[in-house]
């Protein structure tokens, strides 16, 4: 039988430059019955701009779960809606997943209206390779969860995606410093806008600058963990005795570089130092 219910449109809206929307988009946007938005006032201005009366309701993550279900209602009698959020792509690091998961869910039709995604955009003009790539969106509030999805990060053999607030990239930074070494990253920033910036190099050089001239904007930050891993792998091929001397040449006490032997390896500090001291 068809499927007689309206269709749920996920439509991706600017992320700086009104003009960033489809042809499709905005007639989706004047042709659904609802629109679902994250913040309605923010929407409204876009929605203004090009003319669009369609009714508005809010969908955030703090009404989520029982919006999703008023929603699948809407859908099931036959009208269609379209979802948007305050920027870009619902769904990236923006209320979206629930919804979409539960239309599945009930047969209702998804389709996305494409366009404006940050991570995307930042990733093709960041100059870091673009065939493999981890997005992690914002990393979490809780320290030590934080430590871990860092330390994941530097499993990967890809150029790893985030966000990140102006406020917090400088202790971010330090904290992938401490864990992954001086990786090269690009720090993107104001996609679309007029202060749109590139900027690439090592994380330390990333500190000084920002020691110059404060975030200040959105931000996406990529890295490349590539260097990360390797470095982080360098001893693999070699002996116990060589990954000591290749600390020893670099004027590492012998103390130290038993320590970092240890580190290296995963190793009990006091095997590795009576294995040298035998
Ligand atoms: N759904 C959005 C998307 O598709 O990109 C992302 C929404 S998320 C709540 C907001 C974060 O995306 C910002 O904190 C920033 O890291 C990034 N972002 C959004 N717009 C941006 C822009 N114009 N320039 C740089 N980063 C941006």
């Amino acid at each position: 039988m068809e499927n007689t219910g309206g269709i749920l449109y996920i439509v991706s809206t600017p992320i700086g430059n009104l003009e960033d929307i489809s042809l499709r988009a905005l007639r989706i946007l004047k042709e659904v019955g609802l629109i679902a938005a994250e913040d309605t006032r923010h929407s409204k201005k876009l929605l203004n701009h090009y003319e669009i009366n369609t009714k508005i309701v809010s969908y955030h993550q703090h009404n989520e779960r029982d919006r999703t279900e008023e929603l699948i209602k809407v859908l099931k009698n036959g009208e269609s809606v379209a979802l948007i959020s305050d920027a870009g792509t619902p769904g990236i690091s923006d209320p979206g997943h629930e919804i979409v998961k539960r239309c599945i869910e009930e047969g209702i039709d998804v389709t996305g209206v494409p366009g404006p995604c940050a991570a995307i955009d930042a990733l093709v003009i960041s100059g870091l390779d673009t065939s493999k790539f981890t997005f992690y969106g914002f990393l979490s509030k809780d320290k030590k969860e934080r430590k871990r999805q860092i330390e994941e990060m530097g499993t990967q053999r890809s150029t790893v995606i985030l966000y990140e607030s102006p406020h917090r990239i400088e202790k971010t930074l330090a904290l992938i410093k401490e864990i992954l070494g001086d990786i090269n990253i690009a720090m993107v920033k104001e996609l679309t806008k007029i202060h749109e910036k590139v900027w690439s190099g090592n994380i330390s050089r990333a500190i000084i600058y920002f020691a110059e001239e404060k975030p200040r904007g959105e931000y996406v930050l990529l890295l490349e963990v590539k260097d990360a891993f390797e470095q982080k792998e360098f001893w693999a091929g070699m002996t116990l005795d060589m990954h000591m001397d290749y600390y020893l040449v670099q004027g590492t006490s012998k103390k130290d570089a038993v320590k970092l032997v240890a580190k290296d390896r995963g190793l009990p500090k006091r095997e590795v130092y009576e294995y040298f001291m035998k």
